[in-house]
């Protein structure tokens, strides 16, 4: 493909104007696409935004299991058989600690991750008082990924101090009902509109690899882009023996760095974070990642371990990137690894580190 291809990807993006479906699905699996000029095409749309900067978050799995949604992917969907740790809403002191932890390691955003359909209006109610809490003590961005969530849980935690809410479409509304049965692409979609209305920003990704096509793909990436969502994960599919997909897709790195690429291009100013899987799907090619995506989680995902900390550190800078962090002096964090089952689980002392280290 000659390099105006190339060039013309950038600055159509630049630009803010929409690929075609047919540019997109080329870009996705068209052969005389090369990857190199690829990665540097979508690398330009990066750097005009957040330069050389990769911004790390850190998850804290605040309630673990006891969901009664069926997503077919997840360990703790209620229909799945996964010896997970199961917990209820971890109280207040350990969550408050684990944001100081995450403060102090250096994380630019502390993630609270809950299991669930949904809040309570009680329980938003306490939600919004430990995000205020954790806003009051630690200059720390904060995200809540709490189920779907209506208009006025959405305004309560803004008011809060909540930073962003997450909820990932994860695939397209075509394929949604293969993943779920208990609540569909629409119920999703309410809760980002919830948020979009009361000016809450928003976080939303996808799953690659659970069976959709280029299609679907291309899609989700138009249907976050029509979001304007502010953060934007991409995860590749990690099957977990005992949820219902145990299907192992066939992601090729290749094919994992064209959707960087591709949701780069149509979510410029999106902070796109390379998530779950991307380990195991991208291998050798994991760095090369950085040039489309500008984010990353550290210390692993949910319920699976992810790459010792300390490496993707090593990993960033080596490549020529630099760290936006809360503080000066970056601290490097334990190593963190046991293998169970077909995927790395997290053991209860590294879902709960304060329950142990009280124990
Ligand atoms: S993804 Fe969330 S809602 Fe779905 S089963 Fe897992 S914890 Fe429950």
């Amino acid at each position: 493909m000659e390099t105006t291809f190339y060039h013309n990807l950038t600055t159509t993006s630049l630009q803010g104007e929409l690929l075609s479906d047919v540019c997109c699905e080329k870009i996705l699996i068209a052969p005389e696409i090369d990857l190199l000029p690829l990665l540097d095409a979508a690398y330009q749309v990066r750097k005009t935004y957040f330069q050389n900067e990769v911004q790390l978050h850190i998850l804290n799995n605040a309630q673990n299991g006891y969901c009664p949604e069926d997503c077919h992917y997840c360990a703790q969907a209620s229909s799945a058989s996964v010896d997970i740790e199961a917990y209820p809403l971890k109280p207040d002191a350990e969550i408050l600690a684990e944001a100081e932890r995450a403060y102090e390691s250096g994380a630019y955003r502390y993630c609270i991750v809950m299991s669930g359909r949904g809040p309570s209006p009680k329980r938003v109610a306490h939600l919004a008082e430990l995000i205020g809490t954790v806003k009051e003590r630690y200059p720390i961005e904060v995200c809540l990924s709490a189920g779907l969530i209506d208009i006025e849980a959405a305004r309560a935690l803004k008011d809060a101090g909540l930073d962003r809410l997450n909820h990932n479409l994860n695939t397209s509304e075509t394929h949604y009902p293969k993943i779920c049965s208990t609540h569909s692409y629409q119920d999703r979609m309410e809760t980002l509109q919830a948020a979009q209305t009361v000016g809450l920003a928003c976080c939303s990704g996808v799953i690659v690899g659970m069976g959709e096509g280029v299609d679907d793909l291309i899609q989700v990436a138009k249907a976050l882009r029509q979001l304007e969502v502010a953060s934007l994960p991409v995860n590749f599919f990690l099957p977990i023996s005992g949820t219902q997909l145990t299907e192992t897709p066939t992601l090729t790195p290749d094919y994992c760095l064209r959707v960087l690429c591709l949701y780069r291009f149509l979510n410029p100013r999106a902070e796109i974070r390379i998530a779950a899987g991307r380990e195991h799907h991208l291998r050798s090619m994991e760095v090369m990642a950085l040039y489309p995506a500008n984010s990353m989680f550290v210390e692993g995902y949910l319920n699976a371990t992810g790459t010792a900390t300390s490496r993707t550190l090593q990993m960033i800078e080596d490549a020529g990137f630099t760290i936006k962090t809360n503080r000066e002096n970056l601290e490097q964090l334990e190593e963190k690894a046991k293998k169970k089952g077909d995927v790395l689980l997290k053991e209860l002392k590294v879902l709960r580190p304060r329950m142990e280290s009280n124990a």
